[in-house]
């Protein structure tokens, strides 16, 4: 089964996607986190991909098509039950290119599910947001603070808070200008297949979780 989970930054794709990889197998293939591994790496993609992520605007459609091409070849692509695609794609070049890249090896999207959300809540969400970067649990200046200050609740990794550089307000804005822009318009090219599911993704992450499997389930 192949999902796409579309949303706004800060829907909670990620932490869905996590989910959907513990209960049923999936295989994870998120555009953002392989930029930010790239840009870590100082490979010419991540020299390439840093100063336009920083601002808060898409990286080049054939960019992120290389990159999602390149992992749809890997093996584990033969072991799991299918792919999560998190935050790709983002414009219709890169929908179009994706369905090539399915068909080309006789697969096909089973799911678009896209995570409803109020804009101003997610500026709230996004700009507090920190995570633990040994373990990936995440946490919030306002709503999930660790019990001790320097500790991870779950793995008690010491002062391994990390933040993302684009997580800045400013940031947030030019992102979600970005998906108004260029990817809520994508949503009519997969509704004429009939694909798209909404949830409400405002609602706590078990109760978005369970309407997320409903939508699988029912498949
Ligand atoms: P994300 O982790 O999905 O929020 O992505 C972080 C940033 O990486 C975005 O703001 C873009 O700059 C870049 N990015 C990630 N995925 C894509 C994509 N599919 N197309 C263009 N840029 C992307």
């Amino acid at each position: 089964m192949n999902i796409i989970l579309l949303g706004p930054p800060g829907a909670g794709k990620g932490t869905q996607a996590a989910r959907l990889i513990a209960d049923r197998g999936l295989v994870q293939l998120s555009t953002g986190d392989m930029l930010r591994e790239a840009i870590k790496a100082a490979s010419p993609v991540g020299l390439r991909a840093k100063a336009i992520m920083e601002a808060g605007e898409l990286v080049p459609d054939e960019v992120v098509n290389e990159l999602i091409a390149g992992r749809l070849d890997l093996p584990e692509r033969y072991s799991g039950a299918g792919f999560i695609f998190d935050g790709y794609p983002r414009t219709e070049a890169q929908a179009v290119s994706l369905d090539a890249l399915l068909s080309e090896r006789d697969m096909k999207l089973d799911h678009v599910i896209e995570l409803i959300v109020d804009e101003d809540a997610l500026v709230d969400r996004i700009t507090g947001r920190f995570s633990c970067s040994k373990c990936g649990e995440g946490y919030h200046d306002r709503h999930k603070l660790p019990k001790v200050p320097s500790l991870c609740d779950v793995c008690g990794a010491e002062e391994a808070f990390k933040r993302r550089p684009d997580d800045t307000e400013q940031t947030v804005r030019t992102r979600m200008a970005e998906y108004r822009a260029k990817t809520a318009p994508i949503l009519p090219y997969y509704e004429a297949r009939g694909l798209v599911r909404r949830v409400e993704g405002m609602a706590p992450i078990a109760e978005v979780e369970r309407a997320i499997e409903a939508i699988l389930d029912a498949a």
